[in-house]
């Protein structure tokens, strides 16, 4: 793992604790019992789209199997834990993008969430933009890409999950 890795996962680990949430990893063993606990819903286990990480919306944890360290797929469920208030299975990701991308520059590991993000559906809102409403975050331009942070970071301040100073602030 790299230095700057290793640093995105302390800075990352720092926050989740000061919001009240947990990040752990744990063995391939343990992981496989999680993975056959998912029920998809409130209270119970979630794992992610990307496997090796799961969380339990309830309790605010993050559960990681072990080897598993991208710190782009953790601000993600960090996402969910802190901001989906009914829950990851109602989630509207997309409104919370921007605090996605502020927490990735806090973390210092924005080109790996972008990266981790490159098949991320920016959907139907995209077509404000373009006709494009298949469009992913990885097949964006530069230029589409500077639209979309700004759109998204003045949308998250808007609803009150980033400060003027672009910290982001947990929901839950
Ligand atoms: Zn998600």
């Amino acid at each position: 793992m790299t230095i700057k890795r290793l640093k995105a996962l302390k800075y990352l680990r720092t926050i989740i604790r000061k919001w009240g949430g947990t990040l752990e990893v744990v063995t391939a063993e343990k992981y496989k019992v999680i993975e056959k606990e998912d029920c998809h819903g409130i209270g119970l286990w979630n794992t992610s789209s990307v496997s090796g990480y799961a969380i339990h919306w309830l309790d605010k944890r993050i559960v990681i199997r072990d080897g598993c360290n991208d710190p782009g797929t953790i601000i993600h469920e960090m996402g969910h834990v802190f901001l989906d208030l009914d829950g990851p299975d109602n989630s509207d990701e997309y409104s919370w993008l921007g605090w996605e991308i502020c927490l990735a520059r806090k973390a210092h590991c924005y080109r790996s969430w972008s990266l981790q993000n490159s098949d991320y559906g920016v959907g139907c809102e995209w077509s404000e933009f373009s006709n494009d409403t298949s469009a992913i975050w990885g097949n964006l331009s530069k230029y589409n890409k500077t639209l979309l942070v700004k759109d998204r970071i003045e949308h998250a301040k808007r609803i009150g999950i980033v400060d003027r100073h672009n910290n982001p602030i947990p929901r839950r």
